[in-house]
Order: structure tokens, then C-alpha cells, then sequence
């Protein structure tokens, strides 16, 4: 089932177009990871999911459901933690948890709801620690609380924008083993969006790319490895004479950048470099290089720019 559907989704302020006719997908169980740049429509699209900012055009549907009053109504099995967590500083996780249970309409035992949340982001111990406030919790616990908040309403669909924002290398860590948690164990399709990419990498099971309020590219993790392959990285000194010697030897899987030829093959240097001298080809350097999410996200909005 789909999540989230966008269509043709825009969002202008002003001159400024945010975000531009995004067609995105997130599926039932992904680990959506948007990624693009400082001031590339990330929030926008974000806030215009949630409810806080009107779409200048185009629409989406949330599980499946595409009439505006029942998307309203959908978005009641959503939970959004936007940057820093909107928590209250002077009151402990306890009070906090039962303030945003009493503002939700959450019915039943409020104490039962709070355990249940606190053990899923591994605070079970500020149940009982009600002095301890918020205001003296580390970043990383905040962050945690955050979670728990946007849990309080058994949501399906969980959305955060730069978690990782602030936290030192543990804290990131352990936000990314408590959202793989909630979604292998609680089925929670999560979109994080992020700049870091060397977490993301780690994270996401799907990827979506935006720069400049446009939808680069959609990929799943699979894809993607198999698209960051090894590769020879090689500078001929006659790109398409070695390109046509490369076809000769049924190495076709070769990408032009620059004045470098990216090689994909199972063959060493030495022996692609002889290949090529064979063929009177000169290679000035050849390096053996992996694309990583960061090199590929760069190579596609170089990509998108030509
Ligand atoms: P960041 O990672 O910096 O938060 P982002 O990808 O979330 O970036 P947005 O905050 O969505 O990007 O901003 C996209 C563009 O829209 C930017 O050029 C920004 O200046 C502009 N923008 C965002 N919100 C508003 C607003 N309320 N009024 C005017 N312009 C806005």
C-alpha cells in the first residue's frame, strides 16, 4: 500500500518556488530517506504533508485516501517531529507524555500509554524519575522524548526532519537503531529527512532526491548498492578510442566523466591498462573508486544541472 502519493505537488512563496511538481512514493514499511541540500524544499514538502502549509497546486493521497476530508482525517495516524521536538523544558518525560495524550484525546489509562512509549524509545526509567525536567535531558534524550510524543497516537506513518541535527556520534546511533526497531518490529513507515548521508546510508531502505524544489530521483538501497559499484576510474588520453577498445572486449558498462571514464569490470588495473595499450591507448592515472551515497546524490545534481 501506498503511504504517501504525491502528485505534481507545488509549493511557491512569493518568486520563490519550494518545491515543484514533486511526484514521490512512499511505501507501506519504507525507510524513506529524503535527502537534498540546505533550502532544497525539504521542509516544504514536509509542512505541506502535515497540514501546516497549502499546496500552491497539485495534491497527495495518504494511505490511499485522496479526498481532502479524509485526508484530514488520515492524518490522525501520522506523527511529525520537525527539527528540535516540540517539548515543554520545565516539565519531566512523564508530564510531558501526559500533556500531549490529554491534547491528542488519547482515551484510556494515560500511565499505561506513557510506559508503553517510554520502553519503545528506551526511557522506561524517567516513568519514575518525575523530577528530572526536560531542560536537563541530554540532546539525545530529547530527541528520544520527541519520538515518544509523536508515538503517544500509535501513528502508522512517522515523519522527522533532521533528527540527527546536534546529536553527537552515539546519539545518531542510537536514532538510528530505535527507528530500524520501530520499523521492523512495529511496521512504522518513517520519512527522515536528512543532509547527513553517511547516516542515511546506513538507514533508509528507500531514497528520494530533491534539489531546488525538483524530484531528482526515487532508488531503493538495493538499487543503489548495486549502483554504487567499484569501479576503474581511468584518464585515456583518447576517451572514445578507449570507450570503442572497452566495447571490443565486451566491457560496456562504462560511464563518461569528464576527461575520465568510470569502468565497471571485473578485470585488475594492470590488466585493464594493458588491454588498452593494446588498442595504442595511453592512461595517464586509473584508481579504483566505490560510488557512495554522497558521490551519487552529487553526480546526480551535476547530472541534472548539464
Ligand atoms: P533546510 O535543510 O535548510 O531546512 P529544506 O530543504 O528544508 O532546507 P525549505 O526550508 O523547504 O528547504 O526551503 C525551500 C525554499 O523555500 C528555500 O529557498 C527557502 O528560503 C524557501 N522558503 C521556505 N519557507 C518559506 C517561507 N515561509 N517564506 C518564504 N520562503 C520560504
Amino acid at each position: 500500500m501506498h503511504i504517501l502519493q504525491t502528485q505534481a505537488i507545488s509549493k511557491t512563496y512569493r518568486k520563490t518556488k519550494a518545491v515543484s511538481a514533486v511526484i514521490l512514493t512512499i511505501q507501506e514499511g519504507d525507510i524513506y530517506g529524503f535527502i537534498g541540500k540546505n533550502g532544497a524544499g525539504k521542509t516544504t514538502l514536509i509542512r505541506m504533508i502535515t497540514g501546516v502549509a497549502e499546496p500552491t497546486s497539485g495534491s497527495f493521497s495518504l494511505f490511499g485516501l485522496t479526498d481532502p476530508k479524509e485526508v484530514i482525517r488520515a492524518r490522525s495516524q501520522i506523527a511529525a517531529v520537525v527539527e528540535s521536538p516540540a517539548l515543554h523544558l520545565n516539565l519531566s518525560a512523564y508530564d510531558n507524555l501526559k500533556m500531549q495524550c490529554i491534547l491528542l484525546g488519547i482515551e484510556g489509562n494515560h500511565k499505561e500509554v506513557i510506559e508503553r512509549v517510554l520502553t519503545k524509545v528506551d526511557l522506561l526509567s524517567l516513568l519514575v524519575d518525575r523530577k528530572k525536567k526536560a531542560k536537563n535531558f541530554s540532546l539525545g534524550m530529547r530527541q528520544r522524548l520527541g519520538i515518544a510524543m509523536a508515538l503517544v497516537n500509535n501513528p502508522k506513518f512517522l515523519i522527522l526532519d533532521e533528527p540527527n541535527n546536534g546529536l553527537d556520534p552515539e546519539g545518531i546511533k542510537d536514532m538510528r537503531l530505535l527507528l530500524q526497531k520501530l520499523n521492523k518490529e512495529d511496521g512504522l513507515t518513517i520519512l527522515v529527512s536528512s543532509h547527513i548521508l553517511t547516516e542515511l546510508a546506513k538507514l533508509a531502505t528507500r531514497y528520494g532526491f530533491i534539489d531546488k524544489g525538483r524530484l531528482l530521483k526515487e532508488i531503493t538501497s538495493e538499487e543503489l548498492t548495486k549502483q554504487s559499484r567499484t569501479a576503474l576510474l581511468i584518464q585515456p588520453d583518447d576517451i572514445q578510442a578507449a570507450k570503442n577498445a572497452l566495447k571490443e572486449a565486451l566491457i560496456t558498462d562504462v560511464e563518461v566523466e569528464g576527461n575520465k571514464l568510470r569502468v565497471y569490470t571485473e578485470l585488475s588495473s594492470s590488466k585493464l591498462i594493458t588491454l588498452l595499450a593494446k588498442a595504442s591507448i595511453e592512461v595517464a592515472s586509473i584508481v579504483q573508486v566505490q560510488d557512495d551515497l554522497e558521490t551519487f546524490f552529487m553526480n546526480m545534481i551535476a547530472e541534472a544541472k548539464s
